[in-house]
This record gives structure tokens, sequence and C-alpha cells, in this order.
């Protein structure tokens, strides 16, 4: 990084306007990775905003389906999930869905969202997990599968956005044109990680994300709908007793992640080092 100081330079903000940007592939992505989460920061009194990235268009089992009706279907059901969990704004950058890849075109989309938003959070697919598989001796009759690649482009767009593009003036001049200054989230949260090191207590917000994820009608069958709050719940259980074994946190329900702090503000800095020093 270059002189902050020097005539003609452009400031890099570092203070949040939304608490977090949920950033998925796909409609229902955000909502399985991080919904409860949302919600709960939401209950809060925090800004969440949500982005999908791609338009949903080969997520049916239907090919005679028109790709624009899916893509408004799906979108309204994304729409209506939010609403449910409180969820204050939601970004849909419609690239096409199964051909994403970490592009300028895409990278210049989610750095323009962070700018305008400032997220302190941004939570995301984790772009390194690209299998997940069991040891077929330990588990013989259990399936391993393979990471979507949108999944996995998401994962690796975002990340790029966040360190360099979005904090830097000379990253995509055009945006500051637009009057979207440089800007540093504080954190990262990956799901759908295979380095899980943090959890989350969502036993209050548990119940929305079973209903969130209920508006996603395109995408089960009614059997499956009706059984979501329950197997949310069973999902999210095994989470929290993950919970206890690793970190001996006690919670009911809970969501993981793979978090990574990239900026500490000075007065949070002084804040923990005294706590370090009485400690
Ligand atoms: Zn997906």
């Amino acid at each position: 990084m270059g002189d902050r100081t020097a005539a003609g330079a452009v400031e890099m903000l570092t203070t949040p306007d939304y608490e977090a940007m949920v950033i998925g592939a796909h409609p229902d992505d955000c909502d399985f990775g991080a919904s409860a989460t949302s919600a709960l920061w939401v209950k809060q009194g925090k800004k969440v905003v949500w982005v999908v990235m791609t338009n949903g268009a080969e997520g049916s089992e239907i090919p005679e389906l028109g790709d624009e009706e899916l893509r408004v279907m799906r979108e309204q059901e994304q729409r209506l999930a939010c609403e449910v969990l409180g969820v204050q704004a939601v970004e849909f950058l419609r690239f096409p869905d199964g051909h994403l890849t970490n592009t300028e075109e895409t990278r210049r989309a989610v750095t323009r969202l962070i700018r305008k938003y400032r997220p302190r959070v941004i939570v995301t697919h984790d772009p390194t997990q690209h299998i997940y598989a069991p040891d077929p001796d330990a588990e013989p009759n259990a399936t391993g599968y393979i990471n979507h690649p949108d999944h996995r482009a998401t994962g690796s767009i975002v990340l790029d956005s966040v360190f360099p593009f979005s904090g830097n003036p000379r990253s995509f001049r055009e945006l500051l044109a637009e009057g979207l200054q440089p800007y540093r989230p504080h954190e990262l949260y990956l799901f759908f990680s295979g380095q899980i090191n943090t959890y989350i207590d969502v036993s209050e917000t548990i119940n929305l994300k079973g209903q969130g994820l209920q508006c996603h009608v395109s995408q089960f069958n009614p059997d499956d709908r009706e059984k979501m709050v329950e197997r949310v719940r069973e999902r999210a259980a095994m989470v929290a007793k993950e919970a206890k074994e690793k970190k001996g946190l006690d919670m009911e329900f809970a969501e993981s992640f793979r978090r990574i702090k990239i900026h500490i503000p000075v007065e949070v800095k002084a804040e923990t080092a005294g706590a370090e020093a009485e400690a």
C-alpha cells in the first residue's frame, strides 16, 4: 500500500454501516449457510444485507421451465425468506447459474456492493472447500460430495474483492466516480467450511431458519418442505453438540463458521489489550 497522507490520496473508510453482508451463489445458499445468525443479528438491532450471485436458472429438475420464469420465481422466494428473517436488504447480481467464474466483472460487482453497504462482517462460502468426504473405511455406507463450482467461485470472488479490491482506491477507479470510497471490512465468516473455529448460539432464531427455507417452494417437494423446520433443528443441534465437544460451549442450536479477523479497529485493540493485561 502507498502513502495514505500523500496529496490527492483517497481516504480508506473502516467504519461500518451494516453489520453483515451475506453472499451466496444461489437463492437459498445464504439460508442454509447463515440465516439463523442473520436473524439473530437483526434481532439485536443490527443491519444485514444478503447478496445472491447468480440468477438461479439451473436450479430445477424441469428443463422446459423458462430461465426467466425460474429466475423471477426464485428471487421472489428469496425476498420472502428475507422478510421472514428480518434481513433489511437483498441484492441480486444475476450472473448465469452454473457458470460463475472469478473475473473482472464479477469482482467489480462485489467490490461495488461492499463499498456501498460497508459491512463489518462478510459472510460467504469457503472457497477452499472442494470435496466433502468421510473416510470410506470408517463409514463404508456414507457417500461424499463435491462442492458446487459456483460456491467455490463465489468464495474466491468475494475474498479477492475483500482484499485487495474493496480497500484499494486504485482498483476499479470507475467506482470512485460513483461516489464509492475504498472500504475495509473487519471480519470474514465462511460457511460450509472444513475448518470451523466459531459457533454462534442461534437457539432464539432456529425456527426462523426453517421458516425462511420453506419460502423456497421451487427447491423442495411438499414433504421435505413440511419437515424443514424439524430437519433444520436436528442439524443445528448436531452443530451445537460439536460446539460442546470442541470448545466446551453450551448451546441448544448453533451455526458454525470459519472466522477470520482482517481489521481490528484501534479502540477495540486497546480494549482487548486492557482486558488481557487485567487477566
Ligand atoms: Zn448453491
